[in-house]
């Protein structure tokens, strides 16, 4: 069926604003005019990897029925966009896309696209030029390129998120969420809300100066109310909207078959032999090599992942492993979850001596001696030992809420056992 659909996206700086509050602020003001939008707005991911994303890499998109008042919204959207748009930012460089029709096939390969690789503006309005899209660009106008992608997205999978707004006067100032609401909010409604609370980490506040208060994630709308009731803000909360969306979904992860297959910026399910203990660098960061067959990849748990290193330091050669996660700037892929299929749980030991000792080398092709009693023995064969593993196989082990991206689906959505 034919609609009327609008994508917005790249209207925020690391400074303020939000593509979501400018989205409701726009919905605001279709509903003063009597403007009616068919289900919920969507906020879309792209591609965690993008070079110019601001945070999440998220643009916006609604869809109206033909009888609305359509060049009206037009005009709102457009006001509102070079209104509202952090335009002094270099990166800020916003697009508005309007589509009136189906989504077509080539439309969703093209929003998968913008998920799993890099899309310039060009091919972006090229895109656009093919599908008959109307195109509106501020300064570079990269943000057609999320625009159309928010628009064509398909949504097989998806969740809810209710994002609070602040009053302006508040923008940039400490936020006050009264943190036992949210325990109990949590403890009420979860699982079908998640990544509320980690430890006495709020998740639900961001630490940037935008104008959300908080956003609270979840399968259903019906339970965000219920939410959005228990949190005691210790401000005025200026507005609240809901959006429907991709995040938690693992839509970004691409099946592939091996190692050689990947590709740097794109996000990928892979499985493969671990080939060294997990090592720590400088900065905290963790990693390890990963090989199969066809190559081998650095792969790693960065310091923000905080106790997830522990898990993935448990790793041994051998161990066969699932890998969720994407190869970024430095060719390293940044593991967000892992599956353990198979452990290796045999050790080679120096031979352990009649006395109980451990014996030791006593030299290159001399065998081993017990330091303890004196015995020597000529072979120089180690020992197999089978250890005690401090994983499971089969089972799944994941980012901490805290250091996880928007786009990963929680093992909590993933109805395991
Ligand atoms: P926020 O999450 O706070 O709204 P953001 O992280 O979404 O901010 P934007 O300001 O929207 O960041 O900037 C992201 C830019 O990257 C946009 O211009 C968008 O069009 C573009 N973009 C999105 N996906 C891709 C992609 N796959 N390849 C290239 N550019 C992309």
């Amino acid at each position: 069926m034919d609609y009327f659909y609008i994508g917005i996206d790249d209207t925020d700086s690391p400074d303020g604003m939000c593509t979501t509050y400018l989205a409701s602020s726009i919905l605001n003001e279709f509903e003063r005019n009597a403007i009616e939008i068919e289900d919920f707005p969507r906020l879309i991911r792209l591609n965690p990897f993008a070079p110019f994303k601001t945070r999440g890499n998220g643009g916006v998109s609604f869809k109206l029925s033909l009888d609305q008042d359509i060049a009206l919204a037009k005009e709102i959207v457009l006001d509102y966009v070079s209104r509202l748009s952090m335009f002094d930012c270099e990166n800020t460089n916003p697009g508005v896309v309007f589509y009136k029709g189906e989504i077509t096939p080539s439309m969703v390969d093209y929003s998968l696209k913008a998920i799993y690789s890099i899309i310039s503006i060009e091919e972006a309005e090229e895109f656009a030029g093919e599908i008959g899209a109307e195109i509106h660009k501020f300064k570079k106008g990269r943000g057609i390129i999320g625009s159309i992608a928010a628009i064509s997205c398909p949504l097989e999978d998806y969740t809810y998120e209710l994002l609070a707004y602040r009053e302006s006067e508040k923008f940039g100032q400490l936020r006050k969420i009264d943190y036992d609401s949210v325990y109990e909010m949590d403890k009420e409604t979860f699982p079908e809300t998640f990544e509320n609370i980690d430890g006495k980490y709020l998740a639900i506040e961001p630490k940037t100066p935008c104008p959300v208060l908080y956003g609270i994630r979840a399968n259903n709308p019906e339970v965000l109310k219920k939410a959005y009731d228990m949190v005691v803000p210790n401000e005025n909360i200026a507005d609240f909207q809901i959006f429907k969306t991709n995040q938690h979904t693992d839509m970004h992860i691409q099946d592939v078959d091996c190692i050689a297959d990947m590709k740097q910026y794109s996000c990928y399910k892979i499985r493969g032999e671990v080939k060294d203990k997990p090592h720590v660098i400088e900065g905290g960061h963790m990693f390890f090599t990963l090989f199969d067959e066809s190559s081998e990849i650095e792969c790693a748990a960065y310091e923000p992942t905080k106790s997830f290193r522990k898990t993935v330091s448990k790793l041994s050669a051998g161990d066969v492993v699932e890998l969720y996660g994407g190869i970024g700037r430095e060719n390293t892929f940044n593991i967000e979850k892992f599956q353990v299929i198979d452990l290796n749980d045999v050790v080679y030991k120096n031979p352990l001596c009649q006395c109980g000792k451990r014996m030791t080398s006593a030299g290159r092709n001399k065998g081993f001696k017990c330091k303890h009693c004196g015995k020597t023995i000529k072979s120089d064969e180690k020992v197999k030992e089978h250890v005690k593993r401090d994983l499971i196989e089969g089972r799944f082990y994941e980012t901490p809420v805290s250091a996880r991206r928007h786009l990963a689906k929680p093992l909590i959505r993933m109805n395991l056992d």
